[in-house]
């Protein structure tokens, strides 16, 4: 069975992975990091190459799990 993962990440203006410290408003506090320009959420697995940016992570939360309930087949209900 194919298993799907998603991850969150911030990413910099300039659209690379920030996996520097941060303040929690998204301030660098690192030489070399631009700080927090948007978030990125990627699905990996089985060849999906689902990805979507947003300023807010809370926009991407919802539309991953969107996202990967797409992948899961749900059963029918069956009613007698
Ligand atoms: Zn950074
Ligand atoms: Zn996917």
């Amino acid at each position: 069975m194919a298993r799907y993962t998603s991850t969150i990440d911030p990413v910099h203006a300039d659209g690379t992975v920030c996996s520097h410290r941060r303040t929690s408003t998204g301030k660098p506090t690192q030489p070399g990091c631009s700080g927090r320009h948007e978030f990125i959420a990627t699905c990996t697995g089985n060849g999906c190459t689902w990805k979507k940016t947003d300023p807010q992570k809370t926009v991407l939360e919802v539309l991953r799990d969107q996202h990967l309930r797409s992948h899961v087949t749900m059963p029918a209900p069956t009613t007698c």
